[in-house]
């Protein structure tokens, strides 16, 4: 296991390292028993701290900095922020993969004669162990520990060591990520000495004397393979010996682009108000100050187009942009809109690229190579020294956030860097959250609006389809209804016509989960609380949320019966249907199962992009800011799904996917159509969603969080207590909560505890409690001293959430 870098430790620096130690540099050091890689975040001349305890630095592990003064105060304040450790913070900042550690490792030292007078000594487990050692010589103890009992390899370590048979020594891992070289060879001796020697070579060894020949004449390097193949493997061993020639290493960059060029791209006109926007927003560049905005277009109203003009003005002035996108789902084809405008000064980095061409992309932006960084969440931290303009796009998207420690939000970070630095951040969505909306209303933020879509097209037009009058109408009993009339209309004439469907379900997988109708019996994952859901690929029953898997009963393992069924459904039913209703189409599918490849999405972006594909079933990954013109008619099959979360957002949220989906339709010539099926047809989110009347929404919704206390009028902590027995985190959570009440000032509170809307996951049993604060330092403050209050091994237990996105 790693050990996350919790605090700052101080070491002492042997003078041999005197010279390479620098801020901004990784060092080995050692912790406890083993050494581990730390961050160099500061020197001290002269300290209050006791030298004598203090242990000396191991190695230094970098040449150059990889962390600038900016990006280590940038990180700080984060850890701050989210009340996490600095240390977890600047790993995420990094390309992963890049950290040494080591491991311990056992080796036999005494020949097999002593040992196996010694093992008469031994229990027949340890025996066991001892021969398996024996074969290898050395293996590390985590191996051995992962495959016998941890007390019975102890025992066995301890005696072997004791008499002298073996030894435990730490051995340094490779990190897992590095640069890649390629070898190449060189003349090393002087032209003129190498003409002069040249005969002998030709008399007695030729392939030696064409190598020399083609390094004088080409004046140049060859790389070794090639070298080899012309004087011989051990040819050139020799005339690296002689001192002729010599291997030199030369970085190469590993390239996420898939083609090596895409054709140029010209800039449209912009309209009216891009041109608003953009001259707006190139005043708040040169303002040379901190300069946050809002640019709220509609779907399809040429946001994009802005931040092309704005970033090409960046760009033009030596300085360099930062483009954020929710998901690697987006990057592709974003980031081959930059290029056709940009060329290659652009990088990207985000989780789809290979741990090694991240690295590269990284090392590339570290040494000034790119004008333009695109990239998903992690990619706020990407090393830019002359960054003029932060852009984040669909700013709503929840995907900025990270789920796990450190949770930090991208948007959120984005915008303390941009002030830090004094530059522009420009926000863009068609759907911005309530909290961006607020506080551009309130004018911390400047807002730009684009209200029409590019060329006066429409926005498509929302139809409501009620499901329970179709399901009384057409009254199909126990088979899901998926298609309805209206919809089944629609996908033939849309077909018809040559134009493109997108179709979209909320739900990976077959169906929703497996009902016995005859005793209410769903069968669910034994260590979460939720159902199975089926995938027909595996014919296995799967937990969505720790991947547990298990076959279908044949019967219902209550009682017995044959009667079960399937209820709801995913996209796997949806496309099963959808082969039947349009037999000869081709339909692609795109949820998390069908884009594990890292060429997964692209390659579905594509055969919708070039209309080879005619109808594109997916989930929310396929409502994210995709620019398909072909695509005339979009289906969402139930828009019930997301409104029912726990969630005080939930609202938001609905809207926010049925706009997002929605607006993929219509986006070419022809005008779009959307067929929305919903058991709820009055609700005002959908209805809002159906007017394009955001503003209804936040009518409504706004006065209940004022009055709750909630974002954008207060902020949140969410403290999530777990543990694997549920009397305890009951406990817990309540010993926790009573101690922040003790604590509590007047202008902080709590809610709960309460069980989490999850109550149980991947086995622990999960309790909650959301404290809230209309001043968030005041917050923060409060939250931090009492955690710190609880025993070590308590605090533990308790995850701190700053600014939650999902209560669930
Ligand atoms: P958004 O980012 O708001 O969804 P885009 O920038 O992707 O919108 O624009 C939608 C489509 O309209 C794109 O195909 C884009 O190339 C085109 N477009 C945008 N602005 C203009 C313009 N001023 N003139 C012509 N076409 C434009
Ligand atoms: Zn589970």
């Amino acid at each position: 296991m790693p050990v996350p870098p919790r605090r700052v430790l101080t070491y002492t620096i042997p003078s041999l390292l005197q010279k390479q130690v620098e801020v901004g540099k990784r060092a080995l050091v050692p912790l406890g028993p083993r050494l581990v890689t730390g961050y160099i975040v500061g020197l001290l001349s002269s300290g209050p701290v006791d030298l004598q305890n203090l242990k000396p630095i191991d190695a230094i592990l970098d040449s150059e900095p990889l962390l600038d003064h900016h990006m280590l105060k940038l990180t700080r304040l984060v850890a701050d922020y989210y009340l996490t450790s600095w240390g977890l913070v600047i790993r995420v900042s990094l390309p992963p993969g890049i950290d040494r550690r080591t491991a311990r490792t056992v080796e036999i030292i005494e020949s097999p004669e002593r040992l196996a007078q010694e093992a008469g000594k031994l229990s027949p487990l340890q025996r066991e162990i001892l021969t398996a050692l024996q074969a290898r010589r050395r293996m590390p103890l985590s191996s051995l520990k992962r495959r016998w009992p941890a007390k019975e390899v102890d025992r066995l370590i301890r005696t072997l060591v004791s008499l002298n048979l073996a030894s435990l020594t730490y051995r340094e891992n490779i990190p897992a990520v590095r640069p890649a070289y390629r070898s190449l060879v060189d003349l090393a001796a002087d032209r003129a000495m190498v003409r002069a020697e040249i005969d002998v070579f030709h008399r007695r060894a030729r392939r030696q004397a064409s190598l020399l020949e083609h390094l004088l004449q080409s004046g140049s390097t060859i790389t070794s393979a090639e070298a080899i193949s012309i004087a011989g493997a051990s040819g050139v061993r020799s005339l690296i010996a002689k001192g002729f020639i010599r291997q030199v290493m030369e970085e190469i960059e590993r390239s996420p682009w898939e083609e090596t060029a895409v054709a140029a791209d010209s800039w449209p006109e912009p309209n009216s108000a891009q041109q608003t926007a953009v001259d707006g927003l190139i005043q708040g560049l040169n303002s040379r100050t901190f300069f946050p905005a809002l640019l709220y277009g509609a779907t399809g109203s040429g946001k994009t187009e802005v931040y092309l003009r704005v970033i090409s003005e960046v760009v033009r002035q030596g300085r360099q942009a930062l483009v954020l996108v929710p998901e690697i789902a987006l990057t592709p084809v974003t980031a081959d809109r930059f290029r056709s405008r940009f060329g290659d000064r652009i990088a990207l980095l985000h989780s789809g690229l290979s741990p090694g061409e991240r690295l590269d992309q990284w090392r590339r932006i570290k040494r000034g190579m790119a004008d333009i960084v695109i990239g998903a969440r992690s990619a706020v931290f990407a090393p830019l020294s002359r960054l003029g303009l932060i852009v984040v796009d669909e700013e709503h998207d929840t995907s900025y956030k990270q789920d796990d420690d450190p949770r930090y939000h991208a948007r959120d970070v984005a915008m303390a860097r941009g002030q830090m630095l004094g530059i522009a951040v420009l926000l863009g969505s068609a759907t911005p959250s309530f909290e961006s909306i607020h506080r551009a209303k309130e004018g911390a933020y400047r807002l730009f609006l684009l209200p029409e879509r590019v060329h006066a097209r429409a926005l498509p037009s929302i139809t409501l389809i009620d499901m329970r009058e179709e399901r009384a109408q057409i009254g199909v009993r126990g088979a899901p209804l998926i298609f309805s009339r209206r919809l089944t209309d629609a996908i033939k004439e849309t077909l018809a016509k040559g134009e493109q469907i997108l179709l979209f379900i909320n739900r990976r997988g077959y169906a929703r989960l497996l009902l016995c109708r005859e005793c209410g019996f769903t069968l669910r994952c034994p260590h979460c609380s939720t159902s199975l859901i089926y995938h027909a690929a595996d014919d296995k029953m799967r937990c969505h949320y720790c991947d547990y898997r298990e076959r279908p009963p044949g019967r219902c393992p209550q009682c017995g019966g044959i009667a079960c069924g399937w209820l709801g459904y995913g996209t796997q039913q949806v496309e099963a249907a959808a082969r039947i209703l349009a037999p000869n189409t081709t339909i692609a599918r795109m949820d998390r199962d069908t884009t594990r490849g890292r060429q997964a999405y692209r390659q579905i972006l594509k055969s919708v992009q070039q209309r080879q594909t005619q109808i594109l079933i997916g989930t929310q990954m396929v409502g994210k800011g995709h620019d398909f013109p072909g695509i005339t008619l979009v289906g969402i099959l139930s828009a019930d799904g997301s409104m029912q979360i726990p969630d005080f957002r939930a609202g938001e949220r609905t809207y926010a996917l049925l706009t997002q989906v929605a607006g993929r339709a219509g986006r070419g010539d022809r005008p779009g159509q959307v067929i929305v099926q919903t058991y709820n047809p009055e609700h005002y989110c959908i209805l809002a969603a159906r007017n394009h009347d955001y503003e209804a929404l936040c009518q409504i919704e706004r006065p209940l969080r004022e009055k709750r206390g909630l974002p954008p009028f207060g902020f949140l902590i969410l403290l999530l207590v777990t543990a694997v027995n549920e009397a305890h985190t009951q406990a817990k959570a309540e010993r926790l909560a009573d101690l922040l009440l003790e604590r509590a000032g007047s202008s902080v509170t709590i809610e709960g505890p309460a069980p989490a809307p999850l109550y149980r996951l991947k086995g622990r049993y999960r309790w909650q409690i959301l404290a809230k604060g209309h001043d968030s330092s005041t917050l923060h403050r409060w939250v931090k001293e009492t955690i710190a209050l609880l025993p070590p091994l308590e605090q533990a237990g308790v995850e701190i959430d700053v600014d939650p996105v999902d209560l669930c």
